[in-house]
């Protein structure tokens, strides 16, 4: 019965087929002249003053084998040393170095002049996050404490258009996040350091709200595994279309002097954002919709004795980095030209990355131009100068 019917369609008047081959070549023509759409979803992904060194060499020679900064330095070789950078950095970042480099494209490897810097003065993390989300390197200094910010933000810019408004969401280890994003203006849903999450039987919520609560010592920034389920949670529960997640733990071993826990929150950062990634491949919302942008907010020093600070006075604390993939994004890997790129650029970039165009009115920089495939639409994104 089976083979008659299809034997019946397939008999169908020759007119018919020309009928419809017109039409489906019409349809492709129509794909070829518009740009396809751009992301429809966007995840912002930062991890706490996190080096360019470690990003695109690995694990450093002189740091990993020293003692004052490694508890053990055979075993902490053993994981992540290996004969080259690109062996290293593999070792240290497989997420990044398996399918960024092979799907994305990586910004900010000096070794090639391929720049990013943060334009503002200070170089820690307060003005680093407002550069970064505001477009505007603020000239007045706000040390790292609770001040609510003036600037205008770009998540608050998204969530007072249709499209994304109630789809933002904010997760960060560090409690600060709710000043620098002025939640009391904003009204953005910020969760940030030991804050709970909403008390939901039908979610796991309770088992992380739990967990946070029997923390003994609090500290200003939680852990950063508690940062991403409840993220994660969030999430799979409600489909945010833009999510910030901001990872602390990276600077907070960097400033305890301990490269080898440094090394390892790396690590684990890079297997967070694997799994997330996963699931957001895996997801028909989210699948071949999304694009990660993945950088930090500072650098730090870049001599052996200076790498676990960063500030004015420390060479190298201005050195930043930034990864992307995502949907029409080129598959550029590694960035190797000469380039200069800057953190003002990112709260633009995101909006442009999504088709839209961030205006805080407050001469907040352009957006970086990132190469798409053929058929992207590109008309935000603009050339460094
Ligand atoms: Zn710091």
């Amino acid at each position: 019965m089976l083979g008659l019917y299809a034997e019946s369609i397939f008999a169908k008047p020759i007119k018919m087929k020309f009928v419809f081959c017109c039409y489906f070549l019409l349809i492709s023509a129509a794909a070829i002249a518009q740009p396809a759409p751009n992301a429809e979803n966007i995840f912002i992904i930062t991890t706490d003053g996190f080096r360019w060194q470690e990003v695109f060499t690995g694990a450093d020679s002189d740091l990993i084998s020293n003692p004052r900064y490694v508890e053990d330095t055979t075993l902490l070789k053993q994981l992540y040393w290996d004969s080259t950078a690109e062996l290293r950095r593999q070792k240290l970042m497989p997420f990044f170095w398996n399918i960024v480099a092979q799907q994305g494209q990586l910004y900010g490897n000096r070794l090639y002049e391929n720049k990013v810097d943060v334009a503002n003065f200070y170089k820690i993390s307060y003005p680093g996050y407002n550069e970064m989300f505001t477009g505007y390197p603020d000239p007045v200094f706000i040390p790292n404490i609770p001040v609510h910010n003036r600037n205008t933000n770009i998540f608050e810019y998204l969530n007072a258009r249709k499209e994304y408004a109630g789809k933002v969401a904010i997760f960060s280890s560090w409690n600060i996040f709710s000043a620098i994003l002025n939640k009391h203006r904003t009204h953005l849903p910020v969760n940030s350091g030991y804050e709970n999450l909403p008390d939901d039987s039908s979610y796991n919520n309770e088992m992380i709200n739990v967990s946070q609560d029997l923390i003994v010592h609090k500290k200003n920034t939680r852990y950063d595994l508690l940062t991403y389920l409840s993220a994660r949670e969030y999430i799979e529960h409600n489909q945010p279309k833009v999510v910030l997640i901001g990872f602390g733990e990276t600077d907070e071993y960097a400033h305890g002097k301990r490269y080898d826990l440094y090394l390892q929150q790396a690590a684990n950062v890079d297997k967070m954002i694997a799994e997330l990634w996963y699931y957001v491949q895996t997801n028909p919302f989210y699948r071949n919709k999304t694009t990660f942008i993945i950088t930090t907010d500072h650098g730090r020093g870049k001599n052996p004795t200076a790498w676990y600070k960063h500030g004015i006075l420390t060479k190298g604390s201005g050195e930043t980095w930034f990864a992307v993939i995502g949907p029409g994004i080129s598959r550029g890997g590694e960035i190797k030209s000469d380039q200069q790129n800057y953190q003002k650029q990112m709260a633009s970039t995101i909006a442009s990355l999504l088709g839209e165009q961030f205006d805080s009115r407050k001469n907040n920089a352009d957006p970086i131009f990132i190469p798409m495939a053929t058929g992207y639409n590109t008309a935000l994104l603009r050339h460094p100068k």
